[in-house]
């Protein structure tokens, strides 16, 4: 259970990103207003969700990590993004079905004073479908005086209503304890077909040449058909056979059906990519070089960092570069994607099949380092020797001590450090450096963890 035991210490990774493990995941769906957010406040306990009384307020975090009496989790909170009437029908259970998606356990949640409305009906439908357990969220319940409201719940067809406040905190503990009995130790989804082909996310903002790859990939035109939103289908992974070895490339559905959503299409976004980085073990990030790389960009790539996946870049519409763009678009990315720099790099066209054959060293470069471990033994020479050439610089007369150093697991490598004091953030990416340079460790993210014994 090394993995599961040193959550404890995982604070940061690489440049002070959060890495999140493959925790299990508990999605938060509903329609606006129904207190989604609040809900989200009561259970990390911490006003990260920030409660907006304006409708249309859009956020881009997806996801937090939350811990409830000795377990961690993730939450995924849908109510980062509040559509108006135009079009909530659609949208929301759009939103829901990527949640659904991507989550081990869902909580939708209904306010109780109001009862259920036809949106929430719409989204009762998809959550019919779904094997996973749903737990039927009665908001705004105060009081015991209405709790008959919660009760009318039932005729949703979703069995027992858990009716809660979660403004107050009323029933949220009653609830939490009967999610925490079904919830898995670690993501299922994560973990699904864990030992079958490698599992590929392919992602990218729209128009990047996501499907454009994934249709030259499978060596066949497919018609992409415009289909509305909200229309159950089981999500689809293709394999796909590339340099003699199958791959599977999840949600391959998401990518190849257009949601055309009037709005919060941005928040719906990050939820695929959020939902194709739970199942995958590698993501390939397309970057058009025909454009400026976009904070947008920026952000997928953090995102798989947060995730902990191996990582390959995919430099598409190589065909369109002139020369003049080729500079600017060297310079930008020394200075956006600098922190990604030890991602395996590809210049491709999916239109023409440039270089597609390259894809598959890169992907195998990045999950052999995914998978890398280095023996302590090896670790604490490499180590005993970085600090005799470069010691922890002075602070106040008294010098930080590595006393042994382990690596903790694998997917991404992630090494714990048992020091005498902290260390500092500089000498910290200073060790990873070395160990990108002596293991290279091309195209994973690596966390650095320290636990200081005083
Ligand atoms: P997606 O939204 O990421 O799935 O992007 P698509 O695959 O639908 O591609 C968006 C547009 O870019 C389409 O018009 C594609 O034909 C075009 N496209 C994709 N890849 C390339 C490429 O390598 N070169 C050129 N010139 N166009 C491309």
């Amino acid at each position: 259970e090394d993995d599961l035991g040193l959550l404890e210490l995982s604070e940061e990774g690489e440049e002070g990103i959060r890495y999140l493990p493959a925790l299990p995941v508990i999605a938060i769906v509903g329609r606006p207003n129904v207190g989604k957010s609040a809900l989200v406040n009561r259970i990390l306990g911490r006003r990260e969700a920030v409660v907006e009384d304006t409708p249309g307020v859009t956020r881009d975090r997806v996801s937090y990590k939350g811990e409830w009496l000795d377990r961690r989790f993730t939450l995924v909170d849908t109510g980062g993004w509040e559509p108006d009437a135009k079009g909530i029908d659609a949208s929301v259970a759009a939103q829901a079905e990527v949640a659904i998606d991507l989550s081990d356990v869902v909580l939708f949640v209904v306010d109780a004073t109001v009862g259920a409305t036809a949106t929430d009906e719409h989204v009762v439908r998809l959550l019919r479908k779904t094997k996973k357990p749903v737990f039927l969220v009665a908001n705004k319940v105060d009081d015991a005086r209405q709790e008959p409201e919660a009760a009318a719940l039932w005729n949703l067809g979703l069995g027992e209503p858990y009716p809660v406040s979660a403004l107050h905190g009323r029933g949220v503990a009653d609830l939490l304890d009967e999610v925490f009995k079904v919830l898995p130790q670690v993501s299922a989804v994560a973990k699904e077909e864990f030992g079958g082909p490698r599992r590929v996310a392919i992602l990218g903002r729209p128009n990047v040449g996501k499907s454009s790859l994934l249709n030259k990939a499978a060596r066949e035109e497919r018609v992409v058909v415009n289909e509305l939103a909200g229309t159950t289908r089981d999500p689809v992974d293709e394999q796909i056979e590339l340099g003699g070895k199958i791959w599977r490339f999840v949600d391959t559905a998401g990518i190849r059906r257009r949601v055309h959503l009037q709005q919060g299409a941005d928040f719906y976004a990050s939820l695929r990519t959020q939902a194709a980085l739970e199942k995958a073990e590698v993501a390939v990030v397309l970057l058009d070089v025909s454009q400026p790389i976009s904070e947008q960009d920026v952000r997928i790539i953090d995102l798989v960092l947060e995730s902990g996946r191996a990582l390959v870049l995919a430099y598409n519409k190589w065909d369109l570069l002139d020369d003049d763009r080729r500079r600017y678009l060297e310079r930008e990315i020394e200075q956006d994607l600098h922190h990604v720099q030890w991602a395996p790099r590809v210049n491709i066209s999916a239109k023409t099949g440039r270089h597609l054959e390259k894809l598959v060293p890169a992907l195998e470069t990045a999950l052999e380092s995914w998978d890398t471990r280095i023996p302590t033994g090896k670790f604490n020479a490499f180590l005993t020797e970085l600090v005799q050439a470069h010691p922890h610089p002075l602070r106040g007369g008294k010098q930080p001590r590595i006393l042994f150093g382990t690596q903790a697991s694998t997917r991404p490598p992630t090494f714990v450090l048992f020091t005498t004091g902290f260390l500092d953030p500089g000498y910290r990416r200073f060790i990873q450096r070395r160990l990108r340079e002596i293991y290279g460790f091309q195209g994973t993210p690596i966390v650095l963890n320290m636990r200081v014994r005083e």
